[in-house]
């Protein structure tokens, strides 16, 4: 069994039990009800969550509203931009404790958690320039008389953030980030599988300086708290990552007051190797664009697209790759992929292994949940399926695991028409050499993102958003921060 040494359980989780972040305090549910946490790499309780309910989303409500209307609408950009910096400092400086959070309570890798230091304390600095660039615009008008017509954007309100779990330590920030720059407040509804680090991050900002009620946590399950904050009559925009599925829920429960929201939801991206692509690169970059994570990212490129006249080749290289990856014990630094998040992803995951092979798909890697001293965690090999049909299930649904199915195809045109072929559109990639079938790819892929020779690569200062039933509403980049605003039109009458 996986012993996590104790040097590795940061004070935070010694704290009895984690309550709600409300108005700048802790605070219990209001039923005094429980939720348990549990450590992926080993099946162990982690932590107790606060099981949120109505009442308590009615009180981070309340308290997010006050803070919108209070001193925090009267900070000027500068003072937004300078607080920022401040949160940039303390996250930097506690940023190891909330790596470890993240890998104890979903299971990535610490490298991996490690890792994500520079690209977050990236965005977090991204938002803050932000927060002085934002802006209406002056319009010249053809009204007869004397007037002057101009634009103002002021901020939309309360936010509600409903994050999921592959991925908290940068999540959060999607809300976090655009609320700060812009003067909105937030209610965060962590996913129930991963909410410590947004619980700390929340505590953080406080140290910060972030003024009470601007950033509150809520934490709880998703048909309970999520939904109550998504049906919220006082939330204004609701900001969701997850998936398809609740996506729709979310969509329906925003009807009541017609709230603005922003999706990235569910994948099954397309990743096209031509075979004049670099196969050097393209076979770990297909690889890795899979497994990353557990192959838990909404953008993985879970259908490879491999063109005939090179097809064997890469997947006996793609299959002799994956043999290579190490899986295990998420605080060993040579550990490439830990657990899956919970016993739930583990079963789904378990569950298409045997759908993908009941379809006749070739089983050329993995397929097997890993034993031994792996047993009692969530642990499943990287896996490969080749000779799949685009027709098949492991083709067509989200998976949420470190599953490849790789397709092979002939002409550039039909490889477009089955990466089309999908009711999703986050992501895409080509693997190739040829100028000409690099361009026909970008404009032809419909999807949200597509990388050209790489995989996954994203910027804060880049905004990326879904098609079809990916979603809507752009993550990043100066059109996020617009999200968080709405926009007046003004007309002066001079005389
Ligand atoms: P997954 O099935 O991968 O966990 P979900 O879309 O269910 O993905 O979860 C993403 C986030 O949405 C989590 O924070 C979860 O608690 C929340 N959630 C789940 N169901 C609902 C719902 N009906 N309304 C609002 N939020 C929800």
């Amino acid at each position: 069994m996986i012993d996590t040494p104790s040097t590795m359980r940061p004070a935070f989780l010694s704290n009895p039990d984690k309550l709600h972040f409300i108005d700048g305090k802790w605070q219990p549910s209001a039923t005094s009800e429980a939720i348990q946490t549990f450590n992926p790499a080993t099946g162990k309780v982690l932590a107790t969550l606060a099981r949120g309910g109505q009442a308590d989303i009615d009180a981070a409500v309340s308290a997010a509203r006050r803070a919108f209307e209070g001193p925090w609408s009267r900070f000027t950009p500068h003072e937004r931009y300078a607080l920022m910096l401040r949160v940039c400092d303390v996250i930097e400086r506690n940023f190891d404790e909330l790596a470890v959070l993240d890998t104890l309570d979903m299971g990535a890798p610490l490298s991996r958690t490690k890792a994500m230091k520079e690209g977050l304390l990236k965005t977090i600095m991204y938002f803050a320039s932000q927060a002085m660039n934002w802006s209406g615009a002056t319009i010249p008008n053809s009204l007869a008389g004397n007037y002057t017509t101009l634009t103002i954007k002021a901020p939309i309100g309360v936010i509600g953030g409903i994050t999921p779990w592959n991925a908290p330590l940068i999540s959060m920030w999607w809300i976090m980030g655009g609320a700060l720059a812009t003067g909105c407040t937030a209610v965060l509804k962590p996913a129930e599988d991963a909410s410590l680090t947004t619980l700390r991050t929340a505590e953080l900002l406080t140290e910060a300086g972030v003024p009470a009620g601007v950033i509150n946590v809520v934490t709880g399950y998703g048909a309970e708290v999520g939904a109550a904050l998504a049906a919220h009559m006082g939330v204004d925009r609701i900001a969701f990552t997850g998936s398809t599925v609740t996506g729709r829920e979310i969509i329906k429960a925003s009807a009541g007051n017609m709230k603005r929201i922003q999706l990235e939801l569910g994948g099954k991206s397309p990743d096209i190797v031509f075979a004049d692509a670099n196969l050097d690169k393209a076979v770990p970059g297909a690889a890795m664009a899979v497994f990353n994570n557990s192959g838990q990212i909404c953008s993985a490129g879970t259908r490879i697209f491999v063109q005939r006249s090179c097809y064997e080749e890469f997947v006996a290289r793609l299959v002799a790759f994956t043999n290579t990856v190490r899986v295990g014990d998420p605080f060993d630094p040579a550990v490439q992929l830990g657990p899956l998040v919970s016993e739930r992803q583990l079963d789904r995951v378990m569950t298409y292994m045997a759908i993908g092979a009941n379809e006749g798909a070739r089983l050329a890697a993995g397929g097997i949940r890993l034993t031994g001293e792996l047993s009692e965690g969530y642990f499943v090999a990287p896996t490969v399926f080749a000779d799949v049909g685009n027709h098949m299930r492991v083709a067509r649904e989200e998976i949420f695991g470190p599953v490849a199915s790789v397709i092979p195809f002939d002409t550039a045109e039909e490889a477009l028409r089955l990466a089309n072929d999908t009711e999703y559109g986050l992501g895409g990639a080509v693997w190739t050499s040829s100028v000409g079938t690099m361009t026909r790819m970008i404009h032809g892929i419909k999807a949200g993102k597509v990388w050209v020779n790489c995989y996954g690569l994203a910027d804060p200062a880049v905004g990326f958003s879904g098609v079809k039933q990916s979603g809507y509403g752009v993550k990043g980049g100066a059109q996020h921060v617009d999200g968080f605003l709405y926009e007046k039109s003004v007309c002066i009458n001079g005389d």
